[in-house]
């Protein structure tokens, strides 16, 4: 390997001193992501196009450094963190649109555009654009199409694969791709969406976009427990119904919430079920009256509509923002990510809080529940002994759980290097001999974000404290 010095000066050498970042201070700012933690990388290099980037993985590739690609950082599962060395990419100065087609709803973006930036940018063609993990006033469109990022509409309109016609990207050698769903053969931009940064480094992403439906209705059903909130989801979607959105948060997190954002959530109910609709405004309007009746017929206690633009906004807020309110109920939270058959929800969700009692851990349930995606909330306090192991324990039975009830062990945050030792519990060998197979034909130097997705090496920080006192391969 080159020395670290050497390295770097090349770096500076190619895309200039202000874009190369060497400092500890200015690198340990990259060591973290929403959850883990790790060793400071070599270096952090801020790119200002593909030519950039090419440069870089040049570079890097002869000075036998790995390369990870960081959007926003905001990724739960160690997926943008280096591991000992290695260069970190950010996209921040790459966030531009860079093609805008209104008349065919498609838009060519850098991969440093923020989510939020990106509806807000096509809005006045009367566009926006589908999935809206909560995290997207943050995270990154490149973030994104790496993870596969779902959010609350992914129940109607799909996850980022629904929605990524086509990727520009710099493969190990160093030279720029594109691909395309208009290609014909293989799938390459399938491959590509979900890959977290093994395969290429993606510097441009051309997406389809959504017309912005002509109504709008957000409605709070509340009810005496979270048992009948999730069967009231599935009879909903049995009954035929195609709401936006189907969110269920239970009674810890909507009071943590209210209490923060005082957006008129019931704090006395067992659970709140949040139901959007959208279409034609007699479509839309026909839709929650039928969908309050079912709602009515499993239990719900009330029914409320946003009567205004400003309550619908206020009431998002509150779900999309809920991580920013946990600190009122512990100083640390753990958020689990599996899913379930939409039917199991509550099995599953009676197991979590089963799990979690055994443990010692108070749970919070605020989650996808339109298509059975869990997010339990283990909150601790990680100053108290014990209590962080007592998270991992919790944390792979909730997984064991999940798969035992016909499901899997992430439902749209990714696997990085915290659920990496996890994946055998889905996967057969077999299984994953063929994906290490096709990740060698994208990367044949093993150079692109090494150590994520697949079982081997070192863990994040964060995952490792919580491992040293769980017996080898109990968790994550
Ligand atoms: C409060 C909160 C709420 C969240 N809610 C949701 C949610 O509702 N739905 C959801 O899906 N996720 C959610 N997440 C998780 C996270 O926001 C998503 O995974 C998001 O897609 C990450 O985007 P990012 O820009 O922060 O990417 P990062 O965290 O920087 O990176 C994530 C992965 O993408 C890779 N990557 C980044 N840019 C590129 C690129 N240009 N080329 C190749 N690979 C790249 C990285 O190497 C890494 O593996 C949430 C997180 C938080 C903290």
């Amino acid at each position: 390997m080159v020395a670290l010095e050497a390295f770097r000066e090349r770096l500076v050498d190619a895309i200039g001193r202000g874009s190369v970042l060497t400092s500890p201070e200015d690198l340990a700012a990259y060591a973290f992501d929403g959850f883990c933690n790790g060793p400071l990388p070599a270096a952090v290099v801020l790119p200002r196009d593909a030519r950039d980037v090419a440069a870089i993985v040049r570079i890097a590739r002869d000075c036998g450094q790995p390369i990870v690609p960081r959007g926003a950082g905001t990724g739960l599962c160690g997926g943008a963190i280096a591991g000992d060395s290695g260069v970190v990419v950010s996209f921040a100065r790459m966030n531009r649109v860079l093609a805008f087609d209104a008349a065919n709803r498609r838009v060519r973006v850098q991969p440093g555009l923020v989510n939020l930036d990106l509806s807000k940018a096509v809005a006045g063609d009367g566009l926006f654009f589908g999935p809206d993990p909560s995290s997207q006033k943050t995270s990154t469109l490149g973030g994104n199409t790496a993870t596969n990022a779902g959010g609350p509409h992914a129940f109607a309109y799909g996850s980022m694969s629904s929605h990524v016609l086509g990727i520009e990207y710099v493969d190990d050698a160093g030279d720029v791709r594109t691909v395309s769903l208009d290609d014909a053969g293989y799938d390459l931009t399938g491959a590509l969406v979900g890959s977290e940064g093994t395969l290429g480094i993606v510097t441009a992403i051309e997406l389809r976009l959504l017309r912005m439906p002509e109504a709008v209705r957000v409605c709070l059903a509340a009810f005496g427990d979270i048992d009948s909130a999730s069967e009231a989801v599935s009879a909903i979607v049995a009954g035929g119904w195609q709401p936006t959105a189907l969110e269920i948060i239970d009674r810890t997190i909507v009071r943590a919430v209210e209490a923060h954002y005082h957006a008129g959530f019931p704090v006395d109910a067992g659970a709140v079920l949040l139901v959007e609709t959208a279409g034609e405004r007699g479509d839309v309007e026909e839709a929650e009256r039928a969908i309050a009746d079912v709602a009515r017929t499993h239990g719900a206690l009330s029914w409320r509509s946003a009567s205004s633009e400003r309550e619908r906004e206020a009431l998002w807020q509150s779900r999309k923002g809920a991580a920013g309110a946990f600190g009122r109920i512990a100083p640390n939270y753990y958020i689990q990510d599996a899913t379930v058959p939409r039917t199991k929800l509550p099995v599953a969700i009676r197991r979590v809080q089963e799990i979690a009692r055994d443990n010692g851990l108070l749970v919070g349930n605020v989650f996808h529940a339109g298509d059975g995606n869990l997010h339990p909330l283990l909150l601790f306090d990680r100053s108290v002994p014990g209590q962080l192991e007592a998270v991992g324990h919790a944390g792979h039975d909730i997984l064991a759980t999940c798969i035992d009830l016909g499901g899997t062990i992430s439902g749209e945050h990714g696997i990085g290097t915290e659920k990496r030792d996890s994946l055998p519990l889905v996967f057969t060998d077999d299984d994953l001999a063929t994906m290490t197979r096709l990740r060698d034909v994208f990367d044949a130097h093993g150079a692109f974000n090494p150590d994520k997705i697949f079982p081997s090496g070192a863990v994040c920080g964060e995952v490792r404290a919580a491992q040293r006192l769980v017996p080898a391969g109990a968790w994550l």
